[in-house]
């Protein structure tokens, strides 16, 4: 038992994913074994699931209300407030339509066909009758309206469920010392969940294990090529995303010599990838930000705090990605509207989005189901997730401090000096 915890999490994640693959995809050619076929084990896998979906309503209301909150100041939002969240809600409307870009260009899911996955027909069935119920604008705008919040968390309806968190931040901010106590309570059931989200996050290498086999085993060679080229795409989304948008936001806004901000943020970049969650970087970000970059401290504390919870479109691409790679292997035809919608649920479910290992996934549910592409995907996915998450936290974390650095020269608030030179490193 205590060897077992003292592999890291991600190590144990990577093992369950070879010994998934090396089990599976031999047990698909014989067919049975003792009676037990692959698909008998995709139940471990959907288990792993359950609990994911458990954390999504829980997880964004505590962060996304306590990060509102914790502004302090509803004037505070003003000059840095502003530029923070319009730079976040920009980039990561572009990072959500780069991957829709590359996952339409190069489509990853083309080679999967999910219908031979035994899904239940009624799920198919289920997904084809939201595709088809397209609604009218009216009723969409009518759908954000929380009417009744308790509906809207028991029927996992996220995006009036983000509404009603960023009021309820508002309102604690509106309330000043009396909105304490509540605020306490969020922040303190933010920490709560994520704890409890690392206790799911312990049955990854359970469910990773069982849901690999299934895939080898049921879609066989095909599949894991494909998901190997999800794989490879996500990465190039990333890179992307820090070589063009973050570059060209420090070259050109912030007017700072590239190389050196990225020398500034090596130990972040570090940390990030192999820890895939940016609260756990937070610490190291915000000493680079200040100590490497010159940012100043009251600037980076709010910019790269907020940032780690909601600014992430490392996530933000993938989940575009990640949307038309289902519809592609489960046959599900996307209209621009279903594009207007994806691009709008990923930024927002980036938002929603905690900065830990695995939140990319959770917020899959929330795509996924409003364009109708069949949650089964999350299982197909969820194998390979951690290699991606870890990308896509770097690209979450050397976003935060982008923006941070970018907001500091537009407010005057960075020391130029303090930037670390190429040659002092
Ligand atoms: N792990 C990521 C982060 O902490 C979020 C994600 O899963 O995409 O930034």
């Amino acid at each position: 038992m205590k060897a077992w915890f003292a592999i890291p999490l991600w190590q144990r994640v990577i093992g369950a994913l070879v010994l998934g693959i090396a089990i599976g995809y031999p047990w698909g050619q014989v067919g049975s074994i003792g009676g037990l076929e692959p698909t008998d084990i995709k139940i471990i896998g959907d288990i792993f699931i359950a609990f994911i979906k458990m954390l999504v309503v829980p997880l964004i209301f505590f962060s996304l209300v306590a990060g509102v909150a914790s502004i302090g100041d509803l004037r505070k939002l003003g000059s840095v407030g502003w530029r923070a969240l319009l730079i976040f809600v920009v980039t990561g409307q572009m990072a959500v339509w780069l991957g829709l870009a590359i996952g339409t260009f190069a489509q990853p899911g083309g080679g999967i066909n999910g219908s031979s996955m035994q899904l239940d027909a009624d799920k198919l069935a289920e997904a084809q009758e939201r595709q088809e119920s397209a609604k009218s604008f009216s009723e969409m705008i009518l759908e954000v309206v929380p009417s009744s919040p308790v509906q809207v968390m028991a029927d996992v309806n996220v995006l009036p469920l983000i509404v009603f968190s960023l009021l309820i931040g508002i309102g604690i901010l509106m309330a000043k010392e009396d909105g304490e106590p509540v605020l306490k309570i969020f922040e303190s059931g933010s920490i709560v969940m994520q704890r409890v989200t690392m206790i799911v996050m312990e049955l990854t290498p359970f469910g990773v294990f069982a849901l690999m086999a299934w895939v080898a085993g049921t879609l066989g060679l095909e599949a894991l090529q494909a998901l190997g080229i999800l794989v490879f795409l996500n990465y190039l989304g990333c890179f992307l995303i820090i070589g063009l948008i973050y570059a060209g936001m420090i070259k050109f806004i912030a007017k700072l010599p590239v190389i050196d901000f990225f020398r500034g943020i090596v130990d972040a970049i570090a940390v990030s990838y192999s820890t895939a969650s940016s609260n756990a970087t937070l610490p190291v970000t915000l000493r680079c930000t200040q100590r490497n970059l010159g940012v100043s401290n009251s600037v980076s504390s709010f910019v790269v705090s907020l940032g780690a919870t909601i600014n992430m479109n490392g996530t933000a691409m993938y989940l575009g990605l990640a949307t038309l790679f289902g519809a592609q292997a489960f046959g599900v035809d996307l209209t621009w509207g279903d594009y207007i919608t994806i691009s709008i649920l990923g930024t927002l479910g980036a938002i929603g989005a905690a900065g830990i290992p695995g939140a990319g996934l959770i917020m899959m549910v929330l795509v996924f189901g409003a364009v109708g592409v069949p949650l089964e995907t999350i299982a197909l996915v969820a194998g390979i997730d951690r290699i991606m998450d870890m990308m896509r936290t770097t690209t979450n974390v050397s976003g935060d401090a982008a923006v941070a650095t970018t907001v500091a020269s537009l407010t005057g608030e960075l020391d130029r000096a303090e930037l670390i030179s190429a040659d002092d490193v």
